[in-house]
Protein backbone atom coordinates (compact mmCIF):
# COMPACT_ATOMS: atom_id res chain seq x y z
CA UNK A 1 0.00 0.00 0.00
CA UNK A 2 2.66 2.62 -1.11
CA UNK A 3 0.32 4.98 -2.18
CA UNK A 4 -2.48 4.80 0.70
CA UNK A 5 -3.91 8.15 0.92
CA UNK A 6 -2.39 9.66 -2.16
CA UNK A 7 -4.94 10.74 -5.20
CA UNK A 8 -3.82 10.62 -8.51
CA UNK A 9 -4.98 11.64 -12.46
CA UNK A 10 -3.53 9.16 -15.37
CA UNK A 11 -3.88 10.30 -18.47
CA UNK A 12 -4.53 7.89 -21.41
CA UNK A 13 -6.06 5.79 -18.48
CA UNK A 14 -8.78 3.67 -20.74
CA UNK A 15 -5.65 1.54 -22.16
CA UNK A 16 -2.43 0.02 -22.37
CA UNK A 17 0.69 1.43 -20.26
CA UNK A 18 -2.28 4.04 -18.39
CA UNK A 19 -4.82 1.20 -17.63
CA UNK A 20 -2.41 -1.26 -15.93
CA UNK A 21 -1.25 2.02 -14.08
CA UNK A 22 -4.56 2.82 -12.78
CA UNK A 23 -4.90 -1.13 -11.77
CA UNK A 24 -1.80 -0.91 -9.45
CA UNK A 25 -2.31 2.54 -8.53
CA UNK A 26 -5.83 1.18 -7.03
CA UNK A 27 -3.63 -2.09 -5.42
CA UNK A 28 -1.14 0.08 -4.12
CA UNK A 29 -4.16 2.40 -2.10
CA UNK A 30 -4.37 5.52 -4.41
CA UNK A 31 -7.47 6.74 -5.80
CA UNK A 32 -7.53 7.42 -9.49
CA UNK A 33 -8.93 9.59 -11.85
CA UNK A 34 -8.26 8.04 -15.31
CA UNK A 35 -8.69 10.87 -17.41
CA UNK A 36 -9.04 9.61 -21.52
CA UNK A 37 -10.77 11.15 -24.56
CA UNK A 38 -12.46 7.68 -24.85
CA UNK A 39 -15.00 8.41 -21.87
CA UNK A 40 -16.40 5.04 -22.11
CA UNK A 41 -13.69 3.48 -22.32
CA UNK A 42 -12.75 5.30 -19.05
CA UNK A 43 -15.90 4.81 -17.30
CA UNK A 44 -15.95 1.28 -17.97
CA UNK A 45 -12.19 1.05 -15.95
CA UNK A 46 -13.78 3.33 -13.14
CA UNK A 47 -16.66 0.68 -12.83
CA UNK A 48 -14.13 -2.11 -12.83
CA UNK A 49 -13.01 -0.79 -9.05
CA UNK A 50 -16.53 0.65 -7.54
CA UNK A 51 -17.88 -1.26 -4.87
CA UNK A 52 -21.21 -0.73 -3.26
CA UNK A 53 -18.54 0.38 -0.12
CA UNK A 54 -16.11 2.56 -2.22
CA UNK A 55 -15.81 4.17 -5.43
CA UNK A 56 -11.40 4.42 -5.78
CA UNK A 57 -12.05 5.04 -9.47
CA UNK A 58 -13.39 8.37 -11.49
CA UNK A 59 -13.51 8.85 -14.61
CA UNK A 60 -13.43 11.91 -16.67
CA UNK A 61 -13.57 12.85 -20.53
CA UNK A 62 -10.43 15.23 -21.33
CA UNK A 63 -8.77 15.40 -24.70
CA UNK A 64 -5.10 16.67 -23.08
CA UNK A 65 -4.21 18.63 -26.37
CA UNK A 66 -7.35 21.04 -24.63
CA UNK A 67 -5.59 22.91 -21.62
CA UNK A 68 -8.84 24.11 -20.25
CA UNK A 69 -10.01 20.43 -20.03
CA UNK A 70 -6.61 19.59 -18.64
CA UNK A 71 -7.67 21.99 -15.92
CA UNK A 72 -11.07 20.95 -15.52
CA UNK A 73 -9.76 17.05 -14.95
CA UNK A 74 -7.63 18.72 -12.23
CA UNK A 75 -11.04 20.63 -10.98
CA UNK A 76 -12.25 17.23 -11.12
CA UNK A 77 -9.58 14.84 -9.16
CA UNK A 78 -10.01 17.37 -6.58
CA UNK A 79 -13.56 18.16 -6.29
CA UNK A 80 -13.96 14.14 -6.10
CA UNK A 81 -11.29 13.29 -3.99
CA UNK A 82 -10.17 16.27 -2.23
CA UNK A 83 -6.91 16.78 -3.09
CA UNK A 84 -4.11 15.89 -5.98
CA UNK A 85 -0.48 14.33 -5.18
CA UNK A 86 0.36 12.75 -8.60
CA UNK A 87 -0.05 12.97 -12.16
CA UNK A 88 1.10 10.61 -14.80
CA UNK A 89 0.95 12.72 -18.14
CA UNK A 90 0.71 9.12 -20.37
CA UNK A 91 -1.66 9.63 -23.01
CA UNK A 92 -0.36 10.17 -26.46
CA UNK A 93 -0.48 8.92 -29.95
CA UNK A 94 2.08 7.19 -32.04
CA UNK A 95 2.82 6.89 -35.97
CA UNK A 96 4.35 8.55 -38.67
CA UNK A 97 5.66 8.93 -42.06
CA UNK A 98 8.89 9.91 -44.16
CA UNK A 99 9.61 13.51 -43.54
CA UNK A 100 9.89 14.62 -47.07
CA UNK A 101 6.15 12.61 -47.25
CA UNK A 102 4.86 14.93 -43.76
CA UNK A 103 1.84 17.79 -44.70
CA UNK A 104 2.35 19.73 -41.53
CA UNK A 105 -1.15 20.23 -40.80
CA UNK A 106 -1.96 15.90 -40.87
CA UNK A 107 1.79 14.61 -40.02
CA UNK A 108 2.84 17.18 -37.50
CA UNK A 109 0.73 19.99 -36.12
CA UNK A 110 -1.92 17.07 -34.53
CA UNK A 111 0.79 14.55 -32.88
CA UNK A 112 2.65 17.80 -31.48
CA UNK A 113 -0.86 18.94 -29.84
CA UNK A 114 -1.47 15.93 -28.27
CA UNK A 115 2.01 14.27 -27.15
CA UNK A 116 3.94 17.22 -26.97
CA UNK A 117 1.08 20.16 -25.83
CA UNK A 118 -0.97 17.48 -23.93
CA UNK A 119 2.21 16.98 -21.05
CA UNK A 120 3.08 20.48 -21.17
CA UNK A 121 -0.46 21.17 -20.01
CA UNK A 122 -0.79 18.27 -17.62
CA UNK A 123 2.83 19.64 -15.67
CA UNK A 124 0.83 22.74 -15.74
CA UNK A 125 -2.17 22.87 -14.46
CA UNK A 126 -1.13 19.98 -11.65
CA UNK A 127 1.84 22.33 -10.70
CA UNK A 128 -0.85 25.51 -10.03
CA UNK A 129 -2.69 23.16 -8.27
CA UNK A 130 0.43 21.84 -6.25
CA UNK A 131 1.64 25.11 -5.70
CA UNK A 132 -1.93 26.21 -4.25
CA UNK A 133 -2.29 23.22 -1.91
CA UNK A 134 1.14 23.74 -0.62
CA UNK A 135 1.82 19.91 -0.14
CA UNK A 136 4.00 18.80 -3.06
CA UNK A 137 3.51 16.81 -5.71
CA UNK A 138 4.65 14.17 -8.26
CA UNK A 139 4.57 14.56 -12.01
CA UNK A 140 5.40 11.32 -13.95
CA UNK A 141 5.45 11.78 -17.89
CA UNK A 142 5.81 9.25 -20.44
CA UNK A 143 8.35 9.64 -23.15
CA UNK A 144 10.03 7.33 -25.18
CA UNK A 145 13.12 5.80 -26.18
CA UNK A 146 12.27 7.91 -29.16
CA UNK A 147 12.63 11.15 -27.85
CA UNK A 148 16.44 10.02 -27.44
CA UNK A 149 16.95 8.38 -30.71
CA UNK A 150 15.84 9.15 -34.09
CA UNK A 151 14.20 6.51 -35.75
CA UNK A 152 12.28 5.32 -38.94
CA UNK A 153 8.61 7.34 -39.24
CA UNK A 154 8.99 8.97 -36.27
CA UNK A 155 10.06 12.70 -36.50
CA UNK A 156 7.22 14.06 -35.10
CA UNK A 157 7.01 11.48 -32.30
CA UNK A 158 10.51 11.81 -31.47
CA UNK A 159 10.26 15.42 -30.96
CA UNK A 160 7.16 15.49 -28.83
CA UNK A 161 8.76 12.20 -26.69
CA UNK A 162 12.20 15.03 -26.41
CA UNK A 163 10.33 17.82 -25.11
CA UNK A 164 8.88 15.61 -22.48
CA UNK A 165 12.11 15.01 -21.23
CA UNK A 166 13.17 18.51 -21.54
CA UNK A 167 9.59 19.71 -19.61
CA UNK A 168 10.35 17.08 -17.08
CA UNK A 169 13.36 18.77 -16.33
CA UNK A 170 12.58 22.06 -15.93
CA UNK A 171 9.51 21.49 -14.19
CA UNK A 172 11.70 20.03 -11.61
CA UNK A 173 13.70 22.95 -11.38
CA UNK A 174 11.01 25.53 -11.69
CA UNK A 175 8.34 23.49 -9.15
CA UNK A 176 11.21 22.20 -6.94
CA UNK A 177 10.45 25.38 -4.45
CA UNK A 178 6.98 23.81 -4.10
CA UNK A 179 8.00 20.38 -2.75
CA UNK A 180 7.37 18.99 -6.28
CA UNK A 181 9.56 16.26 -8.29
CA UNK A 182 9.09 15.31 -11.43
CA UNK A 183 10.45 12.45 -13.53
CA UNK A 184 10.06 10.76 -17.24
CA UNK A 185 10.18 7.53 -18.13
CA UNK A 186 10.73 5.90 -21.45
CA UNK A 187 9.40 2.91 -22.36
CA UNK A 188 10.47 0.81 -25.04
CA UNK A 189 8.60 -2.17 -26.61
CA UNK A 190 5.43 -2.17 -24.84
CA UNK A 191 2.84 -5.32 -25.42
CA UNK A 192 -0.67 -2.54 -25.73
CA UNK A 193 -2.92 -1.71 -28.60
CA UNK A 194 -0.46 0.71 -30.07
CA UNK A 195 1.93 -1.84 -30.73
CA UNK A 196 -0.69 -4.85 -31.12
CA UNK A 197 -1.96 -3.19 -34.27
CA UNK A 198 1.38 -4.25 -36.28
CA UNK A 199 1.73 -7.96 -37.45
CA UNK A 200 3.64 -10.88 -35.73
CA UNK A 201 6.78 -10.23 -37.90
CA UNK A 202 6.94 -6.62 -37.17
CA UNK A 203 6.47 -7.72 -33.25
CA UNK A 204 9.03 -10.57 -33.41
CA UNK A 205 11.27 -7.67 -34.37
CA UNK A 206 10.22 -5.05 -31.67
CA UNK A 207 10.71 -8.04 -29.13
CA UNK A 208 14.32 -8.93 -30.46
CA UNK A 209 15.56 -5.46 -30.09
CA UNK A 210 15.19 -5.60 -26.15
CA UNK A 211 18.17 -7.65 -24.27
CA UNK A 212 15.98 -10.59 -23.33
CA UNK A 213 14.11 -10.97 -26.58
CA UNK A 214 10.52 -10.35 -25.08
CA UNK A 215 8.08 -7.40 -25.25
CA UNK A 216 7.59 -5.70 -22.12
CA UNK A 217 4.04 -5.77 -20.48
CA UNK A 218 2.16 -2.78 -19.52
CA UNK A 219 2.18 -3.97 -15.58
CA UNK A 220 5.68 -4.26 -16.16
CA UNK A 221 5.84 -0.41 -16.52
CA UNK A 222 3.00 0.19 -14.66
CA UNK A 223 5.01 -1.30 -11.16
CA UNK A 224 7.43 1.53 -12.05
CA UNK A 225 5.75 4.52 -12.45
CA UNK A 226 3.82 3.14 -8.56
CA UNK A 227 7.36 3.25 -7.47
CA UNK A 228 8.22 6.49 -8.86
CA UNK A 229 5.05 8.29 -7.53
CA UNK A 230 5.78 6.85 -3.92
CA UNK A 231 7.55 8.65 -1.42
CA UNK A 232 10.28 5.82 -1.82
CA UNK A 233 11.25 7.28 -4.63
CA UNK A 234 11.86 10.73 -3.03
CA UNK A 235 15.51 11.21 -4.68
CA UNK A 236 14.27 10.68 -8.01
CA UNK A 237 13.81 14.27 -9.64
CA UNK A 238 14.08 15.90 -13.00
CA UNK A 239 15.78 12.73 -14.90
CA UNK A 240 15.18 10.04 -16.89
CA UNK A 241 14.09 6.58 -15.88
CA UNK A 242 14.75 3.75 -18.34
CA UNK A 243 12.02 1.13 -18.61
CA UNK A 244 13.34 -0.44 -22.00
CA UNK A 245 14.86 -3.90 -21.00
CA UNK A 246 18.03 -2.71 -22.57
CA UNK A 247 16.80 -1.73 -25.57
CA UNK A 248 18.85 1.87 -25.37
CA UNK A 249 22.09 -0.20 -24.70
CA UNK A 250 21.77 -2.84 -27.39
CA UNK A 251 22.95 -2.76 -31.24
CA UNK A 252 22.81 -5.70 -32.93
CA UNK A 253 22.87 -9.54 -32.43
CA UNK A 254 25.32 -11.37 -34.23
CA UNK A 255 23.43 -14.56 -34.10
P1 LIG B 1 -2.73 2.97 -25.88
O1 LIG B 1 -3.18 3.34 -27.24
O2 LIG B 1 -3.04 1.63 -25.33
O3 LIG B 1 -3.25 4.06 -24.82
C1 LIG B 1 -3.28 5.42 -25.11
C2 LIG B 1 -4.48 6.05 -24.41
O4 LIG B 1 -4.43 7.45 -24.61
C3 LIG B 1 -5.82 5.57 -24.98
O5 LIG B 1 -6.71 5.20 -23.92
C4 LIG B 1 -6.34 6.77 -25.75
O6 LIG B 1 -7.76 6.87 -25.77
C5 LIG B 1 -5.72 7.90 -24.95
N1 LIG B 1 -5.61 9.14 -25.73
C6 LIG B 1 -5.20 9.29 -27.02
N2 LIG B 1 -5.28 10.58 -27.38
C7 LIG B 1 -5.73 11.26 -26.30
C8 LIG B 1 -6.02 12.62 -26.07
N3 LIG B 1 -5.87 13.56 -27.02
N4 LIG B 1 -6.45 12.98 -24.83
C9 LIG B 1 -6.64 12.04 -23.86
N5 LIG B 1 -6.41 10.73 -24.05
C10 LIG B 1 -5.96 10.34 -25.24
O7 LIG B 1 -1.15 3.22 -25.90
P2 LIG B 1 0.02 2.93 -24.85
O8 LIG B 1 1.02 2.09 -25.53
O9 LIG B 1 -0.48 2.53 -23.52
O10 LIG B 1 0.63 4.40 -24.78
C11 LIG B 1 0.71 5.17 -23.60
C12 LIG B 1 1.90 6.11 -23.73
O11 LIG B 1 3.09 5.33 -23.81
C13 LIG B 1 1.88 7.00 -24.98
O12 LIG B 1 2.33 8.30 -24.61
C14 LIG B 1 2.89 6.34 -25.89
O13 LIG B 1 3.48 7.24 -26.80
C15 LIG B 1 3.89 5.82 -24.87
N6 LIG B 1 4.78 4.76 -25.32
C16 LIG B 1 4.28 3.54 -25.68
C17 LIG B 1 5.16 2.55 -26.09
C18 LIG B 1 4.68 1.18 -26.50
O14 LIG B 1 5.49 0.38 -26.96
N7 LIG B 1 3.41 0.83 -26.33
C19 LIG B 1 6.54 2.79 -26.13
C20 LIG B 1 7.01 4.05 -25.74
C21 LIG B 1 6.12 5.02 -25.33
Amino acid sequence: MRLEGKVAIITGGASGIGYATVRKFVQEGARVVVADINLAAAQAVADEFTTSASAPVSAVQVDVSDFAAVEAAVAHAVAVFGKLDVIFNNAGIAGGKPLLDHDPAVDYAPMIRIDQDGVYYGILAAGRQFRDQGTGGVIISTSSIYGEQAAELSFTYSAAKAAVISFTRSAAYELAQFGVRAVAITPGRVGTPIINQFSDELKATFAAEQLRNKMTEPEEIANVVAFLASDEANVINGTVVSVDDGYSVFKQRLD
